[in-house]
């Protein structure tokens, strides 16, 4: 079983801090990338099922109806698609209408992602997004009217900084059953690199870091930066936390597939024009597979399992990983049992280190 990524590289207005793969348009997304990305799917070279599938971006809600419906139509005929398969649209607060939401029932999504970011609204202009706090809470009401399974994203660390408990809890007021909390990120090349002294020290940050795990302590929080209700942790993400398999269809999405990671062209035009061309194709080694497996598992609550390490190469992770593990457990980055090795709660919190030392 695999995920299946659909990237939709369309946003009303690029915010500044953001450096996905995306352009701005002022109106719906065009048909024919929905038509390229169809014409991707059904000509995939390898044949799955389909645990799950993700509508990301950029903004999937500026794909009409009958886009989203062209698209899951392919994947259903190319694919197998599992009888309980999670389909998650990324949303905008600001496009969300009563109307938009029956849509994408219909077309069959059963999980939505609301980029809600900050309900304080100086957050939110200082962010650059389209939306106010009014519009995130309203488009939080539209959502859980109609979803069962829904969440949301937030972003810590933006001026004001001292915004963030309130954001917090309007969060537990709407109560979604996912949250992401991302700490902000000043990327390179982008318009926010100019604005980086505005960036929070290492103490504020994780300051606010683990406000938000106290704040949201009713949640599992499962992964460095996401928290679910039982029952409700986002299963594509999973696929890619654990390190399976998955396809990505759209510019600049990527594949893992038979130790092979292949890079779609960023550049939307060339994509339309060749879909299915990859702009990269690494054939991963079994070595750089394990590292890779292990970094990912370390981001994850649960840790890693060593039996399903086993099973999986073949081969124990000691001796393989013997001295950056040993290491990691003194320095209290990582615990372990007879079952498993997992992160401890300072392993969240400095979680870089624990990828490094497993790199070597
Ligand atoms: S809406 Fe999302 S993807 Fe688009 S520019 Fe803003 S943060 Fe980036």
């Amino acid at each position: 079983m695999i995920g299946a990524y659909i990237h939709i590289p369309y946003c009303r207005t690029l915010c500044p801090y953001c450096d996905f793969c995306s352009v701005d348009i002022p109106g719906a997304v065009p048909s024919a990338y929905v038509q390229a990305v169809c014409q991707e799917i059904l000509t995939f070279r390898h044949s799955r099922a389909v645990a799950t599938i993700f509508f990301g971006g950029g903004t999937p809600s500026l794909v009409e109806e009958a886009g989203l419906r062209r698209i899951v139509d392919a994947l259903r005929h190319k694919f197998r698609i599992a009888e309980d398969c999670e389909i998650t649209i990324e949303a905008n607060p600001d496009d969300v209408t009563a109307a938009l939401v029956e849509g994408w029932k219909r077309v069959g999504i059963n999980r939505v992602s609301l980029g809600v970011q900050s309900f304080d609204d100086a957050t939110l202009r200082y962010l650059g997004r389209r939306h106010d706090a009014a519009t995130a809470v309203r488009a939080c009401g539209l959502v859980a009217d109609t979803f069962d399974n829904w969440g949301m994203d937030l972003i810590f660390g933006a001026q004001p900084v001292d915004a963030w408990p309130e954001t917090l809890e309007q969060c537990i007021a709407v109560q979604p059953k996912h949250v992401s909390a991302y700490g902000l990120t000043y990327e390179p090349e982008t318009p926010f690199a100019a604005r980086s002294h505005d960036a929070v020290d290492d103490e504020t940050w994780l300051g606010l870091y683990r406000q938000a795990a106290a704040r949201l302590a009713e949640y599992d929080h499962y992964e460095i930066s996401n928290y679910a209700m039982a029952g409700y942790h986002c299963r594509h993400n999973l696929i890619y936390w654990r390190n399976q398999e998955y396809a990505g269809f759209g510019a600049a999405a990527y594949s893992f597939i038979d130790s092979v990671r292949a890079r779609n062209p960023a550049d939307i035009e060339r994509y339309t024009a060749h879909p299915g061309l990859k702009e990269e194709s690494i054939c991963l080694t079994d070595r750089e597979i394990r590292v890779e497996t292990l970094i990912q598992h370390f981001r994850l609550r649960e840790g890693i399992e060593k039996a399903a390490f086993a099973r999986r190469f073949g081969c124990e992770i000691r001796p393989e990983f013997a001295a950056a593990l040993d290491g990691l457990i003194e320095r209290g980055l990582l615990w372990e049992d007879e079952e498993r090795i997992a992160p401890t709660a300072r392993g969240f919190e400095l979680n870089n280190e624990i990828g490094l030392a497993i790199v070597g």
